[in-house]
């Protein structure tokens, strides 16, 4: 139930936007190395008692449902499949009222195990990364070599009724872009939700340029040569941030979300915590608003909810990219939550 005698006020900013969509990282760890993504040897995780314990992760969850109008909520990380406590976290998060949307980001590898015990959990929906089919560009890749783990995990996902089933890939100039084709098909043949999605300054190597990256037009153009591909109704895009295309005349579809050549921060209704509590108002936000630190002291919901109101009011109109004096965030995506 909503708390009584409060009109929940929705996290809105100075622009208009009102995030009702929040992404929450579980851990900062991950059993893959993508190369997009993490260094080789790792990061220095989070300590244990900087991460927010299961019940913290559910309160928070709970004040932006009942408060704050929250509506959707993504599990990720990191991996957010490492986390033991995972199904139980779902589990409440699904019992909340009203009851959000939850979904998952995850690389795949222990789906198989899991697929189940999440969906009768009440997750709704699953996103699995995977760039590539072929076992040596993912061994490339990942710098691991799981990819029969992930394609198990992805049939796991779609017989337990995580449906769509959708799948996230990013494009690297030299290692898979001649494979966007084919990793499409494979989508195609098994009703799975291919989006493509631009590579971004978010690594914790720095690795990332604008010369290089495979742009959404590059894309397109890939796909087209193997595929006849039509815009669906923009429309109907509303704040998702794919631009989504009928393959062959449809119903089948897939995506490319284009977060650095066409961004589409002016429709974001995003919202972060990390696993360690800090709200983040965007992926490239370069500050953040700790809310651990009350919640550990005691604050109520109405304190809770009223700081991370504050948190969202100051977020930036876009991301920047593109300005000259664009700084990536001191986070990467991994430790954010993407
Ligand atoms: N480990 C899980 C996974 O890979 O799905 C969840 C976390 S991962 C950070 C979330 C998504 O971010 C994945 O789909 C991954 O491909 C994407 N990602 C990571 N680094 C990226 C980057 N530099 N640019 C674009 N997408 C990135
Ligand atoms: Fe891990 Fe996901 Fe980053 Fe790959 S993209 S290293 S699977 S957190």
């Amino acid at each position: 139930m909503r708390a009584t005698g409060t009109t929940p006020l929705g996290l809105a900013d100075a622009y208009g936007r009102v995030a009702t969509d929040l992404r929450v990282s579980l851990t900062d760890r991950c059993n893959l190395r993508c190369t997009y993504c993490m260094p080789e040897e790792g990061l220095d995780w989070l300590a244990k008692p900087e991460l927010l314990t299961d019940d913290e992760v559910v309160r928070l969850v709970s004040v932006a449902v009942t408060h704050l109008n929250v509506d959707e909520i993504r599990f990720t990380g990191g991996e957010p499949l490492l986390r033991r406590g995972l199904v139980d976290i779902v589990a409440r998060t699904t019992q909340l009222n009203p009851r959000p949307q939850v979904s998952l980001t995850t690389n795949g590898i222990g789906l198989a195990r899991q697929a189940q015990a999440l969906r009768d959990a009440g997750l709704d929906r699953v996103n699995v990364s995977l760039d590539t089919i072929r076992q040596e560009t993912f061994l490339q890749l990942t710098r691991r070599d799981r990819l029969k783990d992930v394609v198990a995990g992805l049939e796991a996902a779609q017989q337990a009724g995580l449906t769509p089933v959708k799948v996230n890939a990013v494009l690297m100039r030299g290692v898979n872009d001649g494979e966007a084709a084919e990793l499409l098909q494979f989508c195609l043949d098994r009703g799975y939700e291919l989006r493509f999605i631009e590579q971004m300054p978010l690594d914790a190597q720095h690795g990332w340029s604008r010369d290089t990256m495979i742009t959404a037009d590059e894309i397109l153009e890939m796909l087209s040569e193997r595929f006849e591909l039509a815009p669906t109704d923009a429309a109907t895009r509303g704040s998702a941030p794919a631009e989504s295309f009928t393959v062959r005349g449809g119903p089948q579809t897939v995506g490319i979300i284009a977060s650095v050549t066409r961004p589409f921060c002016g429709d974001c209704d995003r919202v972060r915590l990390t696993a360690d509590g800090q709200v983040r108002d965007c992926l490239f936000a370069r500050k953040e608003s700790d809310l651990r630190t009350a919640l550990r002291a005691g604050a109520d919901d109405k304190e809770l909810a009223e700081s991370w109101r504050r948190a969202m009011a100051g977020k930036l109109p876009g991301h920047g990219i593109a300005d000259p004096a664009f700084l990536q965030p001191v986070r990467p995506m991994s430790a954010i939550g993407g």
